[in-house]
């Protein structure tokens, strides 16, 4: 069997050239470095495959170069991150787990499986993430029903840094500790040039097909307390004590990435800066592109951060465009080009249904308006501009 000996530019955007899918524009497709058929073919030959080896070992070490954190777990998914985090803060049946309303479900799915109870805060109109002044009053309030939350878990929303110290700050006074949920941000900075996720007690990242650096699948859980990630480590292969045979004082889980997407995640990690760069510029062209167009809007970059847009989002107000979101995702779709609602809000979902609430209004418009372009590293200029276009033809003119 052959492996394909290189990537032209078509197959690092499209992940089946020459068939139907390449003649759609994906929303965020992986695109490769170059350099992981080298690595895979080493690791093949090192004979580790398993969730062990040098591999996970050097990917583990590339992440905390990249991140700054003391310590961290490589995963077999963003989810199973979180899972392993809310297991190491000791969430039990009936404890609230505080998240964002505007998110994907990973961020609390593991914790309702686990028989939390999830509340959901609304976030900001401008930056789209969690409300610390909100988050402020409300663990105030939780303090006199004798009902703090477990965790709290603030989102890095498609790339750009929550106000993580100020979420911090507002924790810290009630003892409350803070699982940064910073899946789609790997190369994000907040206040310092701090990566995304530092500070918090827990940060999770994914390497999911779709994220700004892929392994074909994968997660990670960061920390600067090694003895959390410790124990992370311990629960994420089995539960094994360290005896000749199988030996467990507790039940774990088989979350330990596999040395293959270790080695595919370890290629990909030096081209972090350039992707970052390049999503940054295809954010800048779409708002450049369309700046003059009436009843836009786009996430805001606080002046403190930086965003790695992973996604850029935009914000469709339909009395000023004069059509609304899903007028044009249609649109986009007839034209061969694929964009997404922004996330529906977890206190909107039937899943949630029964979850307490706070507020909420903001992330509903959000995702009444909001619309996800696609943003690929690999993207070819020609192909924005076949978005550009498909928007600035539907809008009022
Ligand atoms: C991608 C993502 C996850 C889940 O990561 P997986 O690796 O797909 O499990 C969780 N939270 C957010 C905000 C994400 O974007």
């Amino acid at each position: 069997m052959a492996f394909p000996q290189a990537f032209p530019a078509a197959a690092a955007v499209l992940p089946f050239p020459g068939r139907q899918a390449a003649l759609r524009l994906a929303l965020s497709p992986p695109h490769l470095a170059g350099t992981e058929i080298e690595a895979l073919r080493a690791t093949l030959e090192s004979g580790w495959l398993a969730p062990a080896g040098p591999a996970p070992v050097a990917f583990e070490a590339a992440l905390g170069r990249t991140t700054g954190f003391a310590a961290s777990l490589a995963t077999t998914s963003g989810t199973a991150a979180l899972h392993l985090g809310y297991r190491v803060l000791g969430v039990q049946p009936e404890d609230e787990v505080w998240a964002p309303a505007l998110t994907f479900v990973a961020t609390v799915a593991p914790a309702v499986q686990m028989g939390a109870v999830p509340r959901f805060l609304d976030v900001t109109p401008d930056g789209w993430g969690m409300d610390p002044a909100l988050l402020a009053e409300e663990l105030a309030a939780a303090a006199r029903r004798g009902r703090l939350p477990r965790v709290v878990v603030p989102v890095d929303l498609y790339g750009q840094c929550c106000d993580l110290d100020a979420i911090i700050a507002a924790c810290d006074r009630w003892g409350v500790p803070v699982m940064c949920d910073s899946a789609a941000a790997m190369g994000a900075q907040q206040r310092g040039g701090r990566h995304a996720g530092r500070g918090a007690r827990l940060a999770v990242f994914s390497f999911n097909g779709n994220k700004i650096i892929t392994a074909g699948g994968g997660g990670a859980l960061a920390s600067d307390d090694p003895a959390l990630i410790a124990r992370a480590r311990h629960l994420a292969g089995q539960a094994r004590e360290a005896w000749p045979h199988y030996e467990h004082e507790t039940t774990g889980y088989a979350y330990g990435i596999s040395s293959v997407l270790a080695a595919i995640g370890l290629a990909q990690l030096p081209a972090l800066e350039a992707r970052v760069l390049r999503r940054r510029a295809i954010f800048a062209t779409y708002a450049e592109a369309l700046a003059d167009l009436p009843g836009l809007g786009f996430i805001a970059e606080p002046a403190w951060g930086r965003a790695n847009r992973w996604l850029t989002v935009l914000r469709v107000d339909p009395a000023g465009f004069g059509a609304d979101r899903e007028h044009l995702r249609r649109a986009l779709d007839a034209a061969g080009v694929e964009s997404r609602p922004a996330w529906k809000p977890l206190h909107l979902q039937p899943a949630f249904r029964d979850a307490p609430q706070t507020g909420g209004g903001v992330a509903a418009a959000l995702f009444e308006t909001g619309l996800c372009l696609p943003s690929g590293s690999g993207m070819a200029p020609a192909d924005q501009d076949r978005v550009i276009q498909v928007v600035r033809h539907h809008a009022r003119r």
